[in-house]
């Protein structure tokens, strides 16, 4: 008797754990899906060409001609500037430190650890 009772509390251990792993899985693949939205290249849809399925938010941005917007739509004008662009490398340490360096220095020392960090040209 107290077999069968080891012996189903083993195999509902056992499903709640294949349970367990579908959730991580299921997590881990809409994780991945977001992940490979965010980094897809944005796409500009000229509003005459509207799909009939909208695209996500990150990859669409809508431009939309004074004539072709409906009456109840918003149009906005911006002011335009030229700004300003700087590379800046971001250096991380062995031991876990960032930090940010202007200039492409391939030593360079860590401000935590003290050790000199030996860096190779970004790709
Ligand atoms: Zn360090």
């Amino acid at each position: 008797m107290g077999q069968t009772l080891s012996d189903g509390s083993r195999a509902s251990h056992a499903a709640s754990q294949s349970q367990r792993a579908a959730i991580l899985r299921t997590r881990l693949m809409s994780w991945l899906r977001q992940v490979r939205d965010r980094l897809a290249p944005t796409e500009y849809v000229n509003a005459a060409d509207l799909p009939d399925e909208p695209l996500s938010p990150y990859r669409a941005r809508l431009t939309v001609q004074k004539e072709q917007a409906p009456d109840d739509f918003e149009t906005g004008e911006r002011e335009v500037v030229a700004g300003e662009m700087k590379i800046i490398y971001q250096v991380r340490c062995a031991c876990g430190k960032r930090w940010f360096n202007p200039r492409c220095e391939n030593v360079q020392l860590c401000p935590r650890c003290g050790r000199a960090v030996l860096l190779r040209d970004p790709a």
